[in-house]
């Protein structure tokens, strides 16, 4: 006998036990099930990120990421307070180094204004010695709303909090719909859910092929690598400093972080991940690897970044080329203090025409929904998200 509940989420990660939560919210009296192929909770991206509070600076106004991160920070701030967990809303320096950045930097500006970052505050080189005195620019924003937060405790929480079932070591391997409900099946099992909703990031589109949907972009996992920063030069970066983001790539370029334990990472970069679970000391999966080449769009997603990419990939190899890179904003950084740190796999959604899908997006079906693309900030705009989901799952 399949077991029967009124809600299944697939994925618990920060996007499925938010979602869930939300679910539990406006139907109180429901069954609910998450359905984990891991043996615990948030192992993939929710547990290998920067832990950066975004303060949805850099989003197109309107967009759902626009929207959903700064609603989604507000909720999260609030989630960390109520729930004693870690969390330091430290603001943040984004930096120009020169005039061409700087024009893109006002573009920003603006743009922060438009999401109703009111405090961001505009300086010029020098203006901020009292916030970082050891970063180099000719312009920068302080965006006071940005910092940091144990995500990784996050996800227990929200785990520990659920008023439902959560299943791990249980993937799903197979959904049908019958007689009007959704039969979601793993090795070990069945269960019969009137709706689903599917967190399932880096197998997003296999999942929603799974269920019968034609999910209309394939997953193509980027891989972000981070270097520790140690002796004298880590205490030379107090909270977070980013570059001016180049505007064709959603990735945020060499960046450092100071995470809520009080270490300093520089990066993530991004290079394409030889697999979807390609972490630093995991072999690669070509097969995987091969799949990623044949998707469509991947070729001239490929072209398109060729000199972004190779440059990635070689600075990847090396920690004095990518120590090069962080010293432009870290003139004093000794390239000895970099080492090897971990890496996280992004999941990127990416279009046909070879574009990388930018905005938050989901797919329905019926008495279904299908997350297809939750990057970044969607750690920090969980909850929001969780919110929109369950609202949407109401109509679905
Ligand atoms: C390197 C890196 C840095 C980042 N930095 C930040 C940051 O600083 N701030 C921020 O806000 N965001 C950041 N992000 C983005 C953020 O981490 C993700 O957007 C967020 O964690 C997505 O959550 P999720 O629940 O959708 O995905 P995941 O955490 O990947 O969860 C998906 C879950 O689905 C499960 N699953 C998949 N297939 C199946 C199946 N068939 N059956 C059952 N379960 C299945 C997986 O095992 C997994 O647990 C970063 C991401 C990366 C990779």
């Amino acid at each position: 006998m399949a077991d029967r509940f009124d809600f299944a989420v697939i994925g618990a990660g920060i996007v499925g036990l938010a979602t869930a939560t939300a679910i539990s919210r406006r139907h109180p009296q429901a069954s609910i099930v998450v359905l984990e192929a891991e043996e615990r909770v948030g192992f993939h991206q929710s547990g290998h990120n920067s832990g950066v509070l975004h303060s949805g600076l850099y989003y197109t106004p309107g967009s759902l990421k626009a929207r959903l991160c700064v609603e989604g920070r507000r909720r999260m701030v609030e989630f960390c307070e109520e729930n004693g967990i870690a969390h330091d809303v430290t603001g943040k320096l984004v930096v120009a180094l020169d005039r061409r950045e700087a024009a893109r930097l006002e573009k920003l500006h603006e743009r922060a204004i438009a999401n109703g970052l009111s405090g961001v505050r505009w300086l010029q080189a020098g203006e901020w010695h009292d916030i970082e005195p050891h970063i180099f620019g000719l312009a920068a924003l302080h965006v006071p709303e940005a910092g940091v937060a144990d995500f990784p405790a996050v996800v227990r929480r929200l785990a520990e909090k659920l008023p439902g079932e959560i299943r791990t070591s249980w993937r799903v391997v197979a959904i049908r719909r019958h007689e009007g409900r959704w039969h979601i099946g793993s090795e070990s099992g069945v269960v019969v859910a009137d709706r689903f909703v599917a967190c399932a990031g880096l197998q997003a589109d296999r999942v929603a092929e799974l269920a019968g949907a034609t999910p209309p972009v394939r997953i193509v996992p980027f891989r972000g690598e981070y270097f520790a920063l140690g002796g004298r030069s880590e205490q030379l970066v107090r909270h977070l400093v980013y570059p001016v983001p180049d505007p064709r790539f959603p990735f945020l370029g060499v960046h450092f972080t100071r995470r809520i334990d009080g270490t300093v990472e520089v990066g993530p970069n991004a290079v394409p991940a030889l697999g979807r679970h390609h972490y630093r000391g995991t072999a690669p999966n070509w097969a995987e690897f091969w799949e990623t080449l044949r998707t469509p769009g991947f070729l001239r997603l490929a072209l398109r970044y060729a000199p972004t990419g190779v440059a990635e990939i070689v600075r990847s190899r090396s920690a004095r080329l990518y120590g090069r890179a962080a010293a432009r904003l870290l003139p004093a950084l000794d390239t000895a203090d970099l080492a090897p740190a971990g890496a996280g796999v992004r999941a990127q959604a990416v279009s046909p025409d070879g574009r990388l899908v930018d905005d938050f997006s989901l797919l329905r079906q019926e008495n279904a929904l299908h997350v297809l693309n939750a990057p970044s900030p969607a750690a920090t705009a969980s909850l929001a998200i969780g919110d929109h989901i369950a609202s949407l799952l109401d109509d679905a």
